[in-house]
């Protein structure tokens, strides 16, 4: 069982002191919405830490690009879990660029990538989608809107708790 807000909440704030290690000057506002009635959910440790880290790191990846271009940016990245009555879902969101409809098609498969060599592997998502879906029975999906932001959304069986 595995303590999932508790993780998401500490790779979030790791994820952040991360970058702002290596630049003092970048500033993001950390929303978190953690519902504490999903209690235990029955998943590979490692694994789920993998994939919402992965999921976590995009999010600050996406919004420290656009602010790059544009000093008077807020960067906001959120996650939330929910409980719903057969499973429950983890949603990690920035305010970024989205992504293009083009790109969207290609981003689970292996070694897509649109970062330059050295920032970006283009794994963390297909694993993310083999973690989830073949590891776990869940689903992993993307909401985008150009401009605007990404959610990407962590669906996973609630079969048993605590
Ligand atoms: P990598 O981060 O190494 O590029 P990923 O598999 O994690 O590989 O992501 C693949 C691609 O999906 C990224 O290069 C980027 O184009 C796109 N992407 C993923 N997450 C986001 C996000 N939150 N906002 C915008 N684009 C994203
Ligand atoms: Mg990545």
């Amino acid at each position: 069982p595995t303590d999932i807000n508790k993780l998401a909440d500490e790779y979030l704030r790791l994820a952040y002191h991360g970058l702002r290690a290596k630049d003092k000057s970048f500033n993001a506002e950390l929303v978190t919405d953690f519902d504490e009635g999903i209690g235990k959910v029955n998943s590979i440790p490692q694994d789920m830490g993998r994939v919402i880290l992965n999921l976590i790191t995009n999010a600050f990846y996406a919004v420290n690009e656009k602010k790059q271009k544009d000093v008077n940016f807020n960067p906001i990245v959120s996650v939330s879990t929910k409980k719903n009555d057969d499973h429950i879902t983890i949603h990690v969101s920035d305010n970024g660029n989205g992504i293009p409809e083009k790109v969207k098609e290609k981003i689970f498969q292996p070694f897509f990538t649109t970062k330059p060599t050295g920032e970006g592997t283009g794994l963390g998502l297909s694993m993310s989608y083999d973690i989830v879906t073949k590891g776990h029975g869940g689903k992993l999906m993307v909401e985008t809107t150009e401009n605007k932001g990404t959610t990407f959304i962590i669906e996973l069986p609630n079969a048993t708790n605590n």
